[in-house]
């Protein structure tokens, strides 16, 4: 069996079992591939959850701002282009 590459000892201990030993992750079903790179994304090798690398947080909080901004700053970029568009009629 293959194990991924651990990260040491840059990243923060697991918030779930203090484990040090972790490795990045560059996909999330939640951020594709920019989610995980914003957010220090890493996933503990000893119990397998996922956290933020850099301040040893769950990521539940980057998942949240993210799958919230993220539309949200999309819904109101479309809104202006609305608006200027319906402006200009
Ligand atoms: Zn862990």
């Amino acid at each position: 069996m293959q194990q991924p590459v651990p990260v040491q000892p840059q990243n923060a201990p697991c918030p779930k079992c203090g484990s040090a030993s972790a490795s990045k992750v560059s996909y999330t079903w939640w951020g594709g591939f920019l989610g995980p790179a914003m957010f220090h994304q890493v996933k503990c090798s000893q119990c397998g959850n996922s956290y933020n690398g850099k301040t040893g947080k769950s990521s539940t909080t980057a998942i949240i701002i993210y799958s919230v901004v993220i539309p949200l700053a999309i819904f109101f970029i479309c809104l202006i282009f609305w608006a200027i568009f319906y402006a200009m009629q």
